[in-house]
């Protein structure tokens, strides 16, 4: 049996809605398998990543006990990203539904399916800032968040991320 770890889950939708995607697998992710949805952050919209010839993003951060190991929990993930009809159709294209495995604790994983701490985390608002505001504290491959951020003010502060607090 494994004992609980906190883990925080990255989400990310560009077509079909993209709010109501994000907010359906909030409520989704509540419903998990030795899962407690214990936070989660407001909503963001971002500019894509790579090609941008498509929809800005709108992202979010969620916090969750689990008993899953982190395999179990990235099966989880990809089979609600498959609900979402996730078509993958080009790298860093438009997505219905993105579920990227965060943290997991501590834990540093390193295998094909799976590499934890996110690997590109560090180097993104729009997973930073809302991470930061559901765990101020936390700190990240040894530096706190507010660092990480710092070091990606530019061009813009932020990434010109918007919280989004109308919806
Ligand atoms: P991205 O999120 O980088 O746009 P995908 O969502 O298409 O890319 O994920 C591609 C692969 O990344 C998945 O098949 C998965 O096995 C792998 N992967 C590695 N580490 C992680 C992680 N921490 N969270 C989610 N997927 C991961
Ligand atoms: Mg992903």
């Amino acid at each position: 049996m494994i004992s609980v770890q906190l883990a925080y889950i990255g989400l990310g939708s560009n077509i079909a809605s993209p709010i109501e995607q994000v907010r359906q697998a909030l409520s989704e992710l509540a419903t998990l398998p030795l899962c407690r949805l214990v936070a989660s952050s407001s909503i963001y919209a971002s500019r894509p990543v790579g090609p941008q010839d498509q929809p800005d993003f709108i992202n979010a951060v969620a916090a969750l006990e689990t008993r899953l190991s982190p395999l179990a929990l990235l099966d989880q993930l990809q089979a609600l990203e498959q609900q979402h009809r996730r078509q993958r159709q080009r790298h860093w294209g438009p997505r219905t539904l993105d579920l990227d495995l965060l943290l997991y604790g501590d834990s540093q994983i390193n295998t094909p399916r799976l590499s934890v701490p996110h690997p590109h985390m560090t180097a993104r608002a729009f997973v930073l800032a809302p991470l930061a505001e559901i765990a101020p504290s936390l700190h990240v491959n040894q530096a706190p968040l507010s660092a990480w951020l710092e070091r990606i003010d530019s061009p813009h502060p932020n990434q010109g991320l918007k919280r989004l607090t109308e919806v």
